[in-house]
């Protein structure tokens, strides 16, 4: 093997450390010092009954609801054509009623599919991630709008032809005379403001709290549009199979929504009672918030998955952000460790112990259950390196591992000392690439030098958007294939 880059810092793994008779963890007495629970020696494993591993993702369940969601669209498009007759379309403006009853379901069908998206579905979540579930809603995004407003312009036109009035004579006797129509433009309004806000450009330019209550009215946009299609839509209401396919539809979405999104996170808070223990700073700016909680033995959790954090304090407590566990949970205490971004991030130094939490998840696929082989490289910078410190803890211990972690100085490394203590108990291997990225690079032949196995391995990558995208294509170039580099982007 040929000697490291002069400024890079190669850690071996140190010896195991000793095995001492553990004592229940007590709480730190200061902010400075760290909880004794999760310093990733075996020592402090005392606190832990026995703790629930995370669900395995079932991928099939995940392609059994994809193949229900090609097969609604199908069943939508064939109910629309098979309910037009000759005679409906030889009828004035016959053909752009039905172009506008086509526009007009496909759209509510795209509006539904959005919704169940970001349904946060567990079988969902855990199979393909929230991330890729995030940029699927937002790829099919614009359709539901343009397809309505395609469904306004036809349905104008072909009512105007049926009444021989002129297109803005109808568009006003639509507005005057047909309230669920009035409703429905409003929804249309809606739908069109959380579009634009979503756009990339002006989604930039906006916070992301401001970005989110906009997003709110969707579903506002959404029980005006469910009361149009009750009122007016002639196919739903005389043909019962449109009927009980439409009803069914909607009520699955509001069902769904309601489960997931309401219920399983009060039922969860309801039983872990959260409430945060100690803040320690880590390095400087990035503090571990560990909470502690009843029953948390119960909480079926993944190394390298997050949940949504809300603190209930003053200013906090109606926003909630998506942090990953530091740690595995060892019950009753729970770990994230939060970099100082923003407003909220900030914000999290100052918690106070005995504050309430309210978590939603565990979400994410960035979990041992994605590898394919039993060699795994983790490879991650700034507080990228906290979920790779969780799934280094729960690979199995027949997986070969190798850590690389990246930072300007050894100080910005955080958790360090967790991540070597790790790594040596499973006789792994520890490289720390210290320095300014042009001189310590992390090209393909370093990682092929430092890993010598890297083509056959599964890569984890965490850390800011630039290095993920770098070593994504670094260890590309090195030979790894794409279905084995594992990435999480700390921004949706
Ligand atoms: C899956 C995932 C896991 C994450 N895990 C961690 C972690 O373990 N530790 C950590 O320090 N950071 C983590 N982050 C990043 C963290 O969520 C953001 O830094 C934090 O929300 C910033 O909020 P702010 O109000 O402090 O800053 P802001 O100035 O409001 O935002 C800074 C950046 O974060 C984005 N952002 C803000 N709020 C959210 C939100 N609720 N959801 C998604 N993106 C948001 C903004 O678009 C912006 O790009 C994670 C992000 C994601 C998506």
């Amino acid at each position: 093997m040929n000697p490291p880059p002069p400024t890079t810092e190669l850690r071996p793994a140190s010896p195991p450390t000793s095995a001492k008779p553990a004592r229940p963890a007590t709480l730190p007495k200061s902010s400075k010092q760290r909880h004794p629970v999760f310093t990733g020696s075996a020592t402090t494993k005392a606190p832990s009954r026995t703790r629930r591993a995370g669900h395995a993702p079932r991928p099939i369940v995940a392609d059994a609801l994809g193949a229900l969601g090609g097969l609604g669209f199908g069943l939508t498009l064939a109910l629309v054509v098979i309910n037009e007759t000759p005679g409906s379309l030889a009828s004035p403006g016959g053909w752009f009623n039905a172009a506008g009853r086509l526009t007009g379901f496909l759209g509510s069908y795209l509006m539904l599919m959005m919704v169940f998206l970001i349904a946060r579905i567990p079988w969902l979540e855990r199979a393909v991630g929230q991330d890729q579930l995030v940029r699927w809603h937002r790829r099919i995004g614009g359709w539901p709008v343009i397809f309505i407003a395609l469904h306004i312009v036809f349905v104008t036109l072909g009512y105007a032809k049926m009444d021989g009035v002129g297109p803005l004579k109808q568009l006003g006797i639509f507005v005057m005379h047909y309230p669920d129509v009035l409703a429905s433009m409003v929804a249309f309004a809606l739908l069109v403001m959380v579009g634009v806000t979503s756009y990339r450009i002006v989604r930039k330019r906006q916070s992301y709290e401001n970005w989110w209550a906009v997003h709110l009215y969707t579903y506002l946009a959404l029980a005006l549009a469910f009361a149009h299609q009750v009122v007016t839509g002639a196919a739903f209401l005389h043909h019962p199979m449109s009927r009980t396919f439409w009803i069914a539809a909607w009520v699955g979405a509001a069902l769904t929504v309601l489960a997931f999104r309401v219920s399983l996170p009060l039922i969860r808070n309801a039983r872990y009672r959260l409430k945060v223990v100690s803040v320690t700073e880590e390095v400087s700016g990035v503090f571990s918030i560990v909470c502690s909680g009843q029953k948390l033995s119960r909480l079926a959790v993944s190394g390298g998955q997050f949940f949504q954090w809300r603190f209930l304090t003053r200013g906090l407590w109606w926003q909630a952000h998506p942090y990953s566990l530091s740690a595995l949970p060892n019950p009753p205490y729970i770990r994230v460790t939060v970099k100082d971004l923003g407003d909220h991030s900030g914000s999290v130094a100052r918690l106070k112990p005995g504050t309430r939490v309210f978590v939603e998840g565990p979400y994410g696929a960035f979990t041992h259950h994605a590898r394919e082989t039993n060699r795994v490289v983790l490879v991650g910078a700034g507080v990228g390196i906290t979920p790779l410190r969780a799934i280094l803890e729960d690979l199995p211990t027949t997986v070969d591992v190798t850590v690389i972690v990246r930072g300007s100085n050894a100080e910005d490394l955080i958790h360090r000392d967790e991540m070597a203590a790790l790594v040596s108990q499973r006789g792994g291997v520890l490289h720390e690439l210290v320095g300014s990225r042009h001189k310590v690079k992390l090209d393909a032949a370093t990682l092929r030098r430092l890993v010598p196995s890297i083509a056959t391995s599964d890569v984890y990558v965490c850390g800011p958007a630039a290095f993920t995208d770098h070593v994504t294509a670094t260890a590309a170039r090195a030979g790894v294939r794409e279905e084995r580099i594992h990435t999480e982007v700390f921004a949706f």
